[in-house]
């Protein structure tokens, strides 16, 4: 089970390509223990849970988090259960205070940086346009430093910044991340000539994923080891795939009620919105949003892709295409890029690494993968 609370709308930041309302409220501490008991509820008898802290910017509320953190741990239906807790903050608030915080209650920071500065800076600005990259590269090197937990990158790119992917994933690794996300931003105009780019760039990508290995310095990158499990496991299993509020629910500071993160956006109770911690989830309206499954859209027929792609992603196909169920030409081309290119990476380093590459992808025999895969 997978629960977002976003603490507060509030951001320090302006960055151009996000999606979340700017207001001012901040969650008071009884609707966090309105959510908390709402969550622990909803999780039944699930034994592994993340709680993730969300914003706006989460850590400008720092105290807010730490109290519904003491919160979530002394919760009685937290005992016994792998509760795991999570914040994800743009990198720009950070001192001692909060790093041993989180290293005493064992929360892992999931830091917004989306590469060197001409790429983090394009977006990622003040509200004055000011670039952000010299303060972010000096928290993930502070945070590095500091933190006893991984530290987790997540990347956004955009067809601006496509193909400096590569040079992207250089740059974090040069700062020593090596849990790296990378992530493409739905809504923005992705073009047919930057469709038509993917593969090659994926493919440097996978290039610098397969270096690292050989070079025995592991990464995971997102792009390539999300989609190895896939692969290994013969396809996304039932509840891996969205289930629209069923394994996963966001929650605004008022209290508000989403299926995931990504649809929150105005937080006002309207558009995506499935309850509220008061009322619960309103199961006719989640009945008429979920995808149908398999999705409306007739472009995927008896593609062989299929069982490996994430053309159900509700979230990725309505920025694309305004509807929970149509898939655009974007994801299609992504998903096809990622899926061969992973392939190509699972053959060539098992051929050259054998025991070493299968043992990382969880001892696995040989991915089982149809036929029509490889010929698609
Ligand atoms: S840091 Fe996050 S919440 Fe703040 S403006 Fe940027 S994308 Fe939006
Ligand atoms: S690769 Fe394209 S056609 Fe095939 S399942 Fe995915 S979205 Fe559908």
């Amino acid at each position: 089970m997978k629960y977002t609370l976003s603490i507060t709308q509030r951001c320090n930041l302006a960055c151009e390509y996000c999606y979340i309302a700017k207001r001012p409220e901040v969650m008071s501490l009884e609707m966090a223990r309105k959510a908390v008991d709402f969550l622990f509820h909803h999780a039944g008898a699930e034994q592994k849970i993340h709680i993730g802290f969300f914003g706006g910017e989460p850590l400008l509320e720092f105290g807010l988090l730490a109290e519904i953190t003491r919160l979530i741990e002394q919760h009685p239906a937290a005992a016994g259960r792998r509760v795991e807790l999570a914040v994800v903050t743009n990198g720009t608030v950070w001192n001692g205070e909060i790093a041993d915080f989180l290293n005493a209650h064992n929360i892992k920071l999931c830091l917004s940086c989306d590469g060197p500065s001409d790429v983090q800076d394009r977006f990622r600005r003040t509200a004055r346009g000011k670039g952000t990259s010299a303060r972010v590269e000096r928290t993930i090197r502070q945070a590095q430093a500091s933190l006893r937990e991984t530290v987790l990158v997540n990347a956004v790119y955009r067809p601006e910044t496509l193909r400096s992917l590569p040079a992207t994933v250089e740059y974090l690794s040069g700062l020593g991340l090596r849990e790296i996300y990378l992530s493409p931003d739905y809504s923005a105009p992705w073009s047919r000539a930057d469709t038509e780019a993917l593969p090659e760039v994926y493919r440097a990508v996978a290039e610098l994923y397969m270096a690292y290995y050989r070079t025995k310095d592991p990464h995971f990158i997102s792009l390539i080891d999300s989609k190895l499990v896939v692969l290994l496991r013969g396809g996304y299993q039932p509840l891996e795939r969205c289930s629209m509020g069923r394994r996963e629910l966001a929650f605004t500071p008022n209290g508000f009620l989403y299926p995931c993160d990504r649809l929150i956006g105005a937080a006002d109770g309207k558009a995506h919105c499935i309850g509220h911690v008061d009322r619960g989830i309103d199961l006719a309206s989640l009945a008429c949003r979920r995808p149908a499954e398999p999705p409306s859209s007739t472009m995927c027929g008896d593609c062989g892709f299929r069982d490996y792609c994430m053309h159900w992603c509700a979230c990725s196909n309505y920025f694309l295409t305004g509807s929970y169920g149509r898939v655009a030409p974007f994801l299609c081309a992504s998903e096809r890029a990622v899926i061969q290119t992973t392939f190509d990476v699972f053959v060539t380093l098992g051929q050259d690494l054998g025991p070493v590459f299968v043992h990382h992808v969880n001892g696995a025999p040989q991915a089982n993968l149809r036929p029509s895969v490889l010929a698609a």
